[in-house]
């Protein structure tokens, strides 16, 4: 099955019928069509493997997707275009050009956390560069599993784009072929062995992948409104979002009122009874609860700490100051879980911030620009946002990607269309003038070549 697919995309993509942008741009507005038609079906797919809100799952997954099809249909020609460069005097007479081409297949493997976002939107940048795709969605969220190969078979025939449904012997099956691409999106742990079969056939890759994400509150920093955008962006999607805050380093004279502001807000937006909330979703998989439930053993709380086995329900919770070698502070924490760590110098933030890989995000909340300058240019990490959190994924004209354990290659909007293609340098030359310095029989003095520098 793989093997026939893998072949038929081959010759697809030979017919060079991919290189054509009305062609592209025609299946980019039919499946803009089809998830707009589908839309409530995949909202009702999403709510089926983690409760997940419908508020959540258009803002946070099929319109983000939308928007980046209507983004890509728009731009597409331009961004197609031949790029035209200043040419070098001495191929004088030439043209000069960067030719954006497609690799060829591409292999996207995504996660379970945005199951529908993670897995169509770098389709969308993979078709309008011209290339053709197979899709691995993750098997924890079947449903959305499902509804996204129904979706693409409507649309696509699979020459072109098909999506194989499947666990983790699928994503090896399709990871033993060759590809000319492939995108992944999920844990550093898989990251590290796609990387590696990928490099069995020098495949470029993107790895999109995770890490224990700071956000530092100092003592400049308006309270509340931190507060509220902090419960906000950890507390979405049940705290699976890869770019969530993981843990809070607040400055130790603001600490106890910050966390009175934490406990006000989740109280604000999720009410009294949480589990009762229809705004708060469920841990997909049973592992990754058991894994929440065992950090919480032995740790102090500040609020939160309930759960329910049977709906794999886990409470909002704040931690107060866990042990840097306790489980909560080993590795991202990807769950409904916040632990609160009183700071007092930059050397103590130090210590925690650089204890970890190169994080996927960075959050600063305070006034002092100082100090923000100071912070956002001192540490290494996939992208940030001073003053709030998660929002930096929402302009498609930024980059989206990690740096070191967090990842490699950013996409969104234009950078997906530039991640997909080569990007081919083509000089052509006039043949009415042939300047003979490069020739030999060499006849240039030393101190001419190197005056001259590029003699082509
Ligand atoms: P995962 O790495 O377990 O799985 C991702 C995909 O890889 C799935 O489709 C799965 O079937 C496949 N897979 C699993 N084991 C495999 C193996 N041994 N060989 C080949 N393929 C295999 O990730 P997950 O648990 O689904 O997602 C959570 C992780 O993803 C978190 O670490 C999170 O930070 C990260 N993430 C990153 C981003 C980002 O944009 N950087 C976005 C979402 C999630």
């Amino acid at each position: 099955m793989v093997q026939e697919i893998v072949n038929a995309q081959n010759e697809f993509f030979a017919t060079q019928k991919t290189k054509d942008v009305v062609f592209r741009k025609q299946f980019l507005k039919q499946l803009k069509q089809e998830i707009i038609a589908q839309e409530d079906a995949i909202c009702d797919a999403l709510y089926a493997d983690f409760k997940k809100p419908k508020f959540e799952s258009l803002a946070t997954e099929t319109q983000l997707v939308l928007a980046e099809l209507g983004y890509a249909i728009k731009n597409i020609e331009r961004w197609s275009r031949p790029e035209p460069i200043e040419t070098s005097w001495t191929n004088f007479p030439s043209k000069d050009w960067i030719q954006s081409e497609p690799f060829g297949k591409v292999l996207i493997i995504s996660p379970w956390n945005y199951p529908f976002m993670l897995t169509l939107a770098p389709l969308v940048g993979a078709l309008a560069a011209g290339n053709t795709a197979v899709l691995k969605p993750s098997e924890l969220s079947p449903n959305t599993s499902r509804i996204i190969a129904k979706i693409l078979q409507n649309v696509f025939p699979p020459e072109y784009v098909t999506v194989m449904e499947g666990g983790v012997e699928t994503s090896q099956a399709l990871l033993a072929e060759k590809w000319e691409y492939i995108f992944f999106t999920g844990s550093t742990r898989v990251g590290k062995i796609v990387y590696k079969s990928a490099a069995e056939q020098l495949t470029p890759v993107t790895l999109e992948l995770g890490g224990k994400n700071p956000c530092i509150v100092d003592e400049t920093a308006s309270l509340k409104l931190a507060a509220k955008r902090i419960v906000w962006g950890k507390f979405i999607n049940a705290g699976q979002t890869c770019i969530a805050p993981d843990y809070i380093l607040a400055h130790k004279t603001v600490k106890e009122r910050f966390v009175e502001e934490l406990k006000r807000y989740i109280t604000d937006f999720y009410g009294s009874d949480i589990q009762k909330s229809p705004d708060f979703a469920r841990i997909t998989t049973k592992k990754h609860y058991q894994e929440l439930k065992e950090m919480l053993q032995g740790e102090s709380l500040l609020f939160g700490g309930n759960f329910d086995d049977s709906e794999k329900y886990i409470e909002p919770t704040l931690v107060d100051e866990p042990k840097m070698n306790s489980q909560i502070m080993e590795g991202e924490i990807f769950g409904p879980i916040l632990p609160i760590i009183p700071y007092e110098t930059e050397e103590d933030l130090h210590l925690y911030i650089s204890n970890y890989g190169k994080p996927l995000a960075f959050y600063l909340f305070s006034t002092d620009k100082k100090f923000q300058k100071k912070l956002m240019s001192r540490y290494s990490y996939g992208g940030g946002t001073i003053n709030d959190t998660v929002v930096h994924i929402s302009n498609k004209r930024l980059p989206f990607g990690g740096v070191g354990t967090s990842g490699i290659g950013g996409y969104h909007g234009k950078h997906s269309f530039d991640l997909f293609s080569h990007k081919k340098s083509i000089v052509k030359r006039g043949n009415w003038l042939d300047i003979p310095l490069r020739y030999a029989p060499y006849k240039l003095p030393d101190a001419w070549v190197k005056r001259f520098k590029h003699l082509f």
